[in-house]
């Protein structure tokens, strides 16, 4: 948690930097609000929801992913700004049916964000440039860059029907799953996890052969922006990224320590007619979502995981030695915390050594002991554990001296 948490709080921190906002959906959406988007022939929808059904039949799923239910909280709540970049991030749960393994679960954690608005190829850059400062933060500094366009209704077409001729050629070759994406969406082949597919997805056309004018010049100007911000990537043809809304742009930032089939860290891409396709105005949009999951797992792996994040230490320890003094405790430390100062109190009857070993174990910075003496005359006693130097201050005085120090 301690690692989840550093990890979360660079997020934020440097999110917002780049001028993004929270935002949180529900867990729970309707299952047509990810069929539709996704796609019905991806294997997050054909294998990997969980649904229910409710009392009248309606159809729920726990999310599988965050950018559809962000752009349909948008929609619904009428949030889009004409002429205006909107930025969002979220974190939280996302849910499929997986067999769990490394880096793959059932439950796993995303942080991810979208930029609403624009399509301009320098924003996608720039939401890179906001990864790859956030992964540095975080000391993570190993991973590949891979991306690819997947062309728009113009150009894919004619790509889509290419796939389809050279995969029907080896079609006997191909695993069942595949030999039905052949027939109904070709371009979920390349998405193919099993191993025997694998060759034969590399001798299958690239989709970079096949742009339009426009989607590779924007797909040019792209990679012009990433080397503005001096950003090295590989591009990587077959990298089409399992969900149907994407256009142009996809990337992604793999290690393979991960896992083969699983190395990706993190994803994302366009998908401009995503708003269109949920009953929405012409909207651009263009995020990423990254796995925590998976990012702690590789910091772990290079012990970068508890780096300036540190279990919470008591800035003060009050020791108490009977019912009076303990009663007394209670009310100083309720004054110490409404002035910003963290201060700990046993509530167990312990003999003042036992505190002391206590206070040494939790690293606290100063202690207090509270005792009748104390009470009456209103001087506490302050004691620096680094040094053991003792000073003797008013009770108003405490949170100033330890704040001080
Ligand atoms: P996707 O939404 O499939 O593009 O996934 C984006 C990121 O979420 C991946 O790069 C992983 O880091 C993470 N992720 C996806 N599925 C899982 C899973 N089942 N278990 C853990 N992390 C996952």
């Amino acid at each position: 948690m301690e690692s989840w948490q550093r990890i979360e709080t660079i997020a934020r921190r440097l999110f917002r930097l780049y001028g993004y906002g929270e935002v949180r959906t529900p867990i729970l959406e309707n299952t047509e609000l990810f069929s539709r988007t996704i796609g019905t022939e991806t294997d997050i929808v054909q294998k990997e929801m969980y649904s229910i059904a409710d009392s009248k039949g309606k159809n729920f799923s726990l999310r599988p992913e965050g950018t559809a239910p962000v752009v349909r909280a948008y929609l619904q709540h009428g949030l889009f700004h004409d002429g205006q970049i909107d930025k969002l991030y979220y974190i939280g749960p996302m849910f499929r049916r997986e067999r769990p393994q490394k880096g793959r679960y059932r439950q796993f954690h995303q942080i991810g964000a979208e930029v609403l608005g624009s399509d301009h190829p320098a924003i996608e850059a720039e939401v890179i440039d906001m990864l790859s400062l956030f992964l540095q933060e975080v000391g993570f500094t190993s991973g590949e860059l891979l991306i690819n366009s997947v062309g728009d209704s113009q150009c894919r077409p004619s790509y889509i029907k290419q796939l389809k001729k050279e995969i029907d050629n080896h079609l006997s070759e191909f695993c069942s799953d595949c030999r039905r994406r052949s027939n109904v969406n070709p371009l979920r082949v390349l998405d193919c996890k099993s191993p025997s597919c694998q060759p034969l997805i590399e001798q299958l056309p690239s989709i970079l052969d096949y742009l339009c004018h426009e989607c590779r010049q924007h797909f040019d100007e792209f990679r012009h922006y990433l080397d503005l911000y001096e950003i090295s990537y590989r591009v990587e043809p077959r990298l089409v990224r399992g969900l149907d809304y994407y256009i142009r742009t996809t990337f992604e930032m793999v290690d393979e320590r991960i896992g083969p089939t699983q190395n990706a860290i993190l994803g994302g891409g366009r998908y401009d007619g995503l708003s269109e396709l949920l009953g929405g105005p012409n909207e651009k949009g263009f995020g990423f979502a990254l796995g925590i999951e998976r990012l702690a797992l590789l910091l772990s792996d290079e012990k970068k995981v508890i780096q300036d994040y540190q279990r919470p230490q008591p800035d003060i320890f009050l020791a108490h030695l009977d019912k009076p003094s303990f009663e007394e405790c209670l009310k100083i430390v309720q004054q110490l915390r409404s002035q910003q100062i963290s201060a700990y109190l046993d509530f167990e009857p312990r003999s003042l050594k036992a505190q002391m070993r206590l206070a040494n174990r939790l690293k606290t910075r100063y202690v207090c002991v509270v005792g009748l003496n104390e009470i009456d005359s209103g001087t506490f006693s302050i004691k620096r554990m680094s040094d053991g130097s003792e000073i003797s201050v008013k009770l108003e005085a405490i949170a100033e001296h330890v704040k001080e120090k």
